[in-house]
């Protein structure tokens, strides 16, 4: 496993492997690295793309400043799993090599209602600054595949358009959530739970597992409204609990306004860490 600092040595690297004609596959992460992301470079690895992997804390996309500063960093057992998963290769930039004082530009990229609704609703900035990073890693690595997660569904739909919009030829490829043994979702975040937070937090699987079985017993207000109630009940704070078009992400109210395919989602508080989930509806 090779790493780099520097774009200029990455660019350099990848230029010579694509030469000897491999694929590049890339997985961006801001480390503290769990099965989630080890099932995206396992992904990468096993369609044989040469696998490149970010570590970068982002910090234009944390729009609450103490979850940026307590974000988990543990470097070096990251570099340890990722040299057992048989990884290729690590970029690790500095916030100087990513934003440097002049040269970095904006992306305006219209998000329509994925700019307005659910997470870019509770958390304002939070994709612009996604768009950011993204728009400036996929100039950096340019790769041919883009691996990312369907827990970040909203970020997944963002970082699509962003593709299409600005014209890289890369293919992002969506793969499902991993989860814990009683269901919760995999997150770095979940490092910042107590031991009993984190039993609870199973509770979020199971409240997206139930609405999801019971979807044709009752209407979607309702639905919504005693899953709202079960987190609360149990000590959650949910931010919202929705359903969205499976396709879009755009928000439906009643099944007479929309007979597709529906996921849920929802963004919970567990003591002072925010989770997200989602689950298509079955
Ligand atoms: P992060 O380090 O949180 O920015 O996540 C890096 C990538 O890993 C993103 O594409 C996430 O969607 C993905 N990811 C995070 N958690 C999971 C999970 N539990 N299952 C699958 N992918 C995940």
């Amino acid at each position: 496993m090779v790493l780099f600092k520097t774009i200029a040595a990455l660019r350099s690297h990848l230029e010579h492997q694509r030469n000897k004609g491999r694929t590049i596959g890339f997985v961006p992460t801001m480390g503290a690295l769990h099965n989630g992301h080890s099932s995206l470079i396992r992904h990468s690895l096993e369609q044989g793309h040469y696998t490149v992997v970010s570590i970068y804390v982002n910090p234009t996309q944390f729009n609450d400043p103490v979850d940026l500063e307590k974000y988990p960093r543990p470097l070096s057992a990251d570099l340890e799993l990722l040299n057992q998963i048989g990884c290729n290769a690590v970029f690790l930039p500095g916030d100087s090599e990513i934003y440097p004082v002049e040269g970095v530009t904006t992306t305006e990229i219209d998000l329509q209602h994925l700019g307005d609704s659910l997470e870019a609703a509770f958390r304002p900035g939070h994709f612009e600054g996604v768009l950011q990073v993204m728009h400036r890693l996929l100039d950096i690595v340019n790769p041919d595949f883009l691996f990312m997660g369907q827990k970040d569904l909203q970020q997944l739909a963002v970082v699509r358009q962003l593709i299409s919009e600005a014209g890289f030829t890369t293919r992002l490829v969506g793969l499902p959530i991993v989860r814990e043994e009683n269901g919760l979702a995999r997150s770095s975040r979940n490092e910042r739970l107590s031991a009993s937070e984190r039993k609870k937090a199973g509770l979020i699987y199971k409240t997206l597992l139930e609405t999801s079985n019971a979807s044709h017993k009752s209407s979607l207000t309702e639905l919504k409204f005693s899953a709202l109630e079960r987190l609360e009940k149990a000590g959650l704070r949910p931010e919202y609990f929705e359903f969205v078009r499976s396709d879009n992400l755009r928000l439906v109210h009643s099944r007479e306004e929309y007979d597709g395919p529906i996921t849920i989602v929802t963004a919970v508080w567990v003591g002072d860490v925010r989770l997200i989930d989602n689950m298509e509806m079955a």
